[in-house]
């Protein structure tokens, strides 16, 4: 049976799920997957297809509507479509979204919108080359260029582009990507640089507040602030006067936005997760695997939601790195 919602001690509603399909990827930025010393999963560690569709079938019996795929890079496992295929069945679903790199999204693209994949993000965090070239450490800047116009001409809509602002690094380009909404229909997403992971390279000194970017993208025109519905995110969305498309701030460090969090994740490996910032997890697989039955796995998932932590403390306690990468856990 569905239940209507599913809300935990701070009676917030939980209906988000980010579900990690992999921990591989082919760039390796440097916010979020080292060149060398990463611990890939065994294969046989990572959820099989079947395993997450039959997890997701449960999550929506306790109140998940929006299912968004990450990874890692969730285009680069194969059989993605076949998979994404089968989840766009499940009908209790009222939305499913992607994250990608967009590598591989100009040949992909066409058969993910037949999936019925309206709305897709794609992370891009220059638009210069040779930029790109040194934050991901592959030269693919064309081809992710090319993935995004791909996704415009298939009118997914919206096409959201994440862009990780570091200071020194990227933040000169803040209002070239601002820019790029008054032409295009893109929703460009400002995202704060976070500690996540053993030696992402994040530092007070390249932190770059969302305010501070509201305040750069202002000398473009004015601002003009638009509604969110029920199932976005914590983004805070604007419209330069006259743009194609809108600007998003998503303040993960300074904007303490846990009170209004939808959000559970699942990691590759088949672990509930409630926040980013907190490293409580609840193994999911392996009572899934030894066929402990609906009743438990339903329990594990009702406990995961109760037990999401209230606030990530960051404002109290400081930033704390999270253990995992970012690339294990889904962003
Ligand atoms: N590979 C896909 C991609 O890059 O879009 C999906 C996974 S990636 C982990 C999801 C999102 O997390 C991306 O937009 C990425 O830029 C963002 N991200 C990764 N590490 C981050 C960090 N330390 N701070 C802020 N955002 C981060
Ligand atoms: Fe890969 Fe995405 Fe992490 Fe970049 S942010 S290394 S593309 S998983």
């Amino acid at each position: 049976m569905l239940t209507e919602k599913s809300t935990e001690k701070t009676n917030r509603v939980i209906n988000y799920l980010r579900l990690s399909i992999t921990d591989r990827c082919n760039l390796r930025c440097v916010y979020c997957m080292p060149e060398e010393g990463i611990n890939f999963l065994p294969h046989s560690e990572i959820l099989t297809y079947e395993e997450i569709l039959h997890l997701v079938r449960l999550s929506v019996q306790n109140g998940i509507r929006k299912v968004r795929l990450t990874g890692g890079e969730p285009l680069v496992r194969k059989g993605f479509i076949n998979f994404l295929t089968s989840l766009c069945r499940i009908e209790a679903l009222k939305e499913i979204t992607l994250t990608t790199n967009g590598v591989l999204l100009k040949d992909l693209a066409a058969d993910i919108k037949a999936c019925g994949i309206c709305r897709i993000n794609i992370s891009l965090d220059s638009l210069k080359a040779e930029r790109f070239f040194q934050i991901t450490g592959r030269d693919y800047f064309d081809r992710v260029w090319e993935g995004i116009q791909e996704a415009e001409r298939l009118e997914f809509n919206p096409v959201k582009i994440n862009v990780v602002v570091m200071k020194g690094i990227n933040d000169d380009e803040v209002l070239d990507f601002a820019r790029l909404t008054l032409e295009k229909p893109y929703h460009i997403r400002f995202i704060e640089f976070m500690p996540v992971g053993e030696n992402n390279g994040w530092s007070p000194q390249k932190f770059v507040s969302t305010r501070e970017i509201h305040e750069y993208i202002g000398t473009l025109g004015n601002l003009r602030p638009v509604r969110s519905n029920a199932l976005d995110g914590p983004a805070k969305r604007c419209v330069i006067e006259g743009a194609k498309g809108e600007i998003g701030l998503i303040g993960a460090l300074s904007n303490h936005f846990c009170k209004k969090c939808n959000r559970l994740r699942m990691t590759a490996e088949g672990h509930l997760r409630g926040c980013l910032f907190s490293d409580q997890e609840i193994d999911i697989k392996t009572p899934l695997r030894e066929d402990k039955g609906d009743a438990h796995l339903l329990n594990l998932i009702r406990q995961a939601i109760k037990n999401k932590p209230r606030e990530h403390g960051i404002e109290r306690y400081g930033p704390r790195k999270c253990v995992r990468q970012m690339s294990s856990i889904g962003g």
